[in-house]
């Protein structure tokens, strides 16, 4: 069988859910017996997300190859149930860097580099990678931003092309727009969508299925102008209210026969009956009432929720697992140390310190990882969380604050958390971490023991620094136990409180892991254990 692409483009505005919509559209193909993959065209000109601020751009999600990538990504796999590698995150950054070195090397000679063809056909390789790197017979390609935007220019020239070169049964293209709804009359409008649809037009492409997005429901009327005005067949034109729940999206396009006129139009048929009794279960689950804990959130870039989003997520999978419903305490760790913020820690039934850089915040963060050991409050640490587990530790039994990582004091006298020997000759900053999926062995009798239920597992990371191995026994006569190390046994990659409800931090990010109906055990064990706390409690 061909290849079949599936292409989507935004329009009107951008956040209107299309990383979502695909995500869901993909589960629903692969529930009907398909190998599907998901890639995303980021038209920024950075190589990878890697090097932005969260500010920025929200998380960076990283793969099992080390790729730093969209958050998208992470409802790609999420959503759809799959691992996903390198050539899933397209940027204009790596287009450019490609063609440029390439040029360099002389591969070019005599020629003129352009935009079209040189820039697109390296684009169009790109996208034609996905199904030869993951085997998957559907690729999904979401273009980042909104039609009419410069920078995607070279992108939507490529799916342009696309048609030509796959021919138009295994092409097939969704346009997702908004559709405004204006107060003063309470209408729905659907000019943005008409103008964007004839922009998209004027590159070349003609949209075979137009997603509407609303926080209305849309009527019947206003569809059919769509198609009217946009030259979209009739049932082609979906109306896409805002879910209430994130997780109810693949049910409420599995109503909408989306599926159905994609298989059709892509000359497919349905290998198997979808079976989304578990989407159905998890979304009936979020609804019933449920025991409510509350967990604190202590963060640094806390003000913007996509910072976290893996976290966010996987602390949801774990609750509804559990049985419970999390209500997060977003606290600033910079407020911490300005003492405000510590109500909130009070209210708290479980800590989480997750993954960051730099020193802004960091005391607010040991403050917290002190607070849930002297209080026998439930603490995950992720990364950065762990190293502060471990700092805050050490800080108590060396009896001294001089106990630091340094990344945040070079000079200090008692490095527990240092670079990692292979990261100290490093100048350039992109892509250099320790990235990606690596092993690492549980050891018997421990909490992360407990949780796993194996002794070999494999986690994502992205870190420079490292447990440093000089401290290990001091810490460990003191009570702190290392539950996972590297197969050489050289990296402390979880360490773990003894005489502690549960006070555990790992150094990978297991949030990258979870999924909605397979929760990581890791955050199970975490909420089990909170929810002990709460009932003890009461
Ligand atoms: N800044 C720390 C390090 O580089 C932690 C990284 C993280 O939390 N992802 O090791």
């Amino acid at each position: 069988m061909n290849t079949k692409y599936i292409f989507l483009t935004g329009g009107v505005v951008s956040s209107v859910g299309k990383g979502v919509t695909a995500a869901a559209i993909g589960r629903l193909l692969k529930e009907r017996g398909f190998e599907v993959s998901i890639q995303k065209l980021d038209p920024y000109i950075n190589v990878d997300p890697g090097t932005m601020s969260p500010y920025q751009h929200g998380e960076v999600y990283v793969l099992d190859d080390g790729a730093e990538t969209d958050l998208d990504l992470g409802h790609y796999e999420r959503f759809v149930d799959i691992s996903l590698n390198r050539v899933c995150n397209v940027t204009t950054g790596q287009v450019y860097a490609e063609v440029i070195s390439k040029e360099r090397r002389g591969d070019y000679l005599g020629g003129t580099i352009q935009v079209i063809p040189h820039i697109t056909n390296e684009i169009k390789r790109r996208i034609r990678m996905v199904s030869k790197t993951t085997g998957a017979e559907i690729v999904f390609v979401e273009v980042g931003g909104t039609v009419g935007d410069i920078e995607s220019l070279p992108f939507l020239e490529a799916l342009r092309q696309m048609r030509g070169d796959e021919g138009k049964e295994n092409t097939f293209y969704i346009h997702i727009t908004w559709v405004p709804h204006i107060g003063a009359t309470g209408e729905l409008k659907t000019k943005p969508t008409q103008h964007s649809v004839r922009e998209l037009r004027s590159i070349g492409i003609t949209p075979d299925m137009i997603i509407a997005r609303s926080d209305y429901p849309i009527e019947r009327e206003l569809c059919d102008k769509i198609a009217l005005f946009c030259d979209v067949e009739r049932r082609a034109v979906i109306p896409m209210t805002t879910a209430e729940l994130l997780y109810e999206v693949p049910l409420l396009i599995e109503k909408t026969q989306v599926a159905e006129i994609l298989l059709d139009r892509l000359g497919l048929e349905t290998r198997q009956k979808p079976d989304l009794r578990a989407w159905e279960k998890l979304v009936m689950e979020l609804r019933r009432e449920k025991p409510r804990v509350k967990i604190a959130l202590v963060g640094k870039y806390v003000e913007l929720h996509d910072a976290y989003l893996s976290v966010r997520e996987a602390i949801r999978h774990a609750a509804l697992s559990v049985g419970v419903e999390d209500e997060i305490l977003w606290i600033h760790s910079s407020d911490l140390e300005k003492g405000r913020g510590v109500e909130l820690l009070r209210e708290a039934d479980g800590i989480l310190v997750p993954g960051g850089f730099g020193e802004r915040g960091i005391e607010g963060k040991i403050h917290a990882a002190r607070y849930a050991r002297q209080n026998q409050i439930p603490y995950l640490g992720l990364c950065l969380g762990m190293q502060v587990l471990v700092i805050e530790f050490a800080r108590h039994v060396l009896e001294t604050d001089q106990v630091n990582s340094t990344e945040f004091d070079p000079a200090t006298p008692h490095p527990v958390i240092d670079l990692m020997p292979d990261q100290r000759d490093l100048t350039d900053m992109g892509g250099t971490m320790r990235l990606g999926l690596y092993p690492c062995r549980i050891q018997p009798g421990t909490r992360a023991a407990e949780a796993y239920k194996t002794d070999a597992i494999s986690e994502r990371h992205r870190h420079r620094f490292e447990f440093k191995n000089a401290y290990r026994d001091a810490l460990r006569e003191a009570g702190m136990r290392f539950s996972g190390l590297s197969p050489d046994d050289r990296l402390v990659e979880i360490a773990e409180l003894d005489d502690h409800p549960f006070m555990l931090g790992t150094q990978f990010h297991p949030e990258f892991l979870s999924r909605p109906t397979r929760p990581h055990p890791l955050f199970v064990c975490f909420i089990k254990a909170i929810k002990e706390n709460v009932t003890r409690d009461t």
